[in-house]
């Protein structure tokens, strides 16, 4: 199936519109991260993925659907979910690094929030002040003063904010669970979906 069709069939579900918001949402974090990066010169090391080697995340219900859509737009969902059965239940590294794939992330179009975040956003200090902590793995030994943070207030992109607006668009269920459980989960229920939006029980005979 299609990316436009799987698309089709969820637009006018409350599923639908959540993963639009979601999809909206990171898109928005990308422009201000581009913004941020330009302004305070920050980057990654060229060719570095050591975050996703010593971290394993916990995601929403919503962000793994997200990825769970993603998966099925690929035809990913089996090998994912096999990948899941085969995989220690409490990895120590993200079980979707891939040393060999472009930012050594498997499923990073799709990937959730917190590793959107990750070493690009500023957080907040007990004042409520933004404070940069540049990632340890990174080579680039990058510091950013208070007084530059807040000069440039308008073009931050604070950890915070973003973790907000991602609860807003579940509020009844915004916990985190690890990631191969949920998204394991998130993959059955948006095949199940999908089958039902694509072949709906036939309507009985009216004669
Ligand atoms: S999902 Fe991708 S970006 Fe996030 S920790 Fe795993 S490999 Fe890294
Ligand atoms: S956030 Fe840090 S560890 Fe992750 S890719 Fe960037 S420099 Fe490397």
């Amino acid at each position: 199936m299609e990316y436009d069709q799987i698309l089709r069939l969820l637009i006018g579900t409350r599923l639908g519109e959540r993963l639009s918001s979601i999809q909206e949402l990171f898109s928005q974090l990308e422009t201000a991260q581009k913004r941020f990066q330009e302004v305070f010169c920050i980057g990654c090391t060229e060719g570095c993925g050591s975050c996703c080697e010593h971290f394993y995340p916990n995601i929403t219900n919503l962000e793994a659907e997200y990825m769970a859509l993603g998966l099925m737009f690929e035809g990913r969902d089996q090998q994912i979910l096999d990948m899941i059965h085969n995989t220690d239940k409490e990895p120590s590294s993200c079980p979707l690094y891939r040393k060999d794939t472009s930012y050594h992330c498997s499923c990073y179009a799709i990937r959730p929030l917190v590793c959107r975040l990750f070493g690009m956003a500023v957080s907040k200090d007990k004042e409520g002040r933004p404070a940069f902590r540049n990632c340890r793995w990174n080579e680039r030994k990058i510091e950013i003063s208070k007084e530059d943070l807040e000069l440039n207030r308008k073009v931050l992109v604070t950890m915070s904010d973003f973790g907000m607006e991602l609860e807003y668009l579940q509020p009844e269920d915004p916990k985190t669970y690890p990631l191969l459980e949920v998204l394991e989960r998130a993959i059955y229920k948006i095949r199940f979906l999908i089958h039902m939006e694509s072949d709906p029980e036939p309507e009985p005979n009216a004669s």
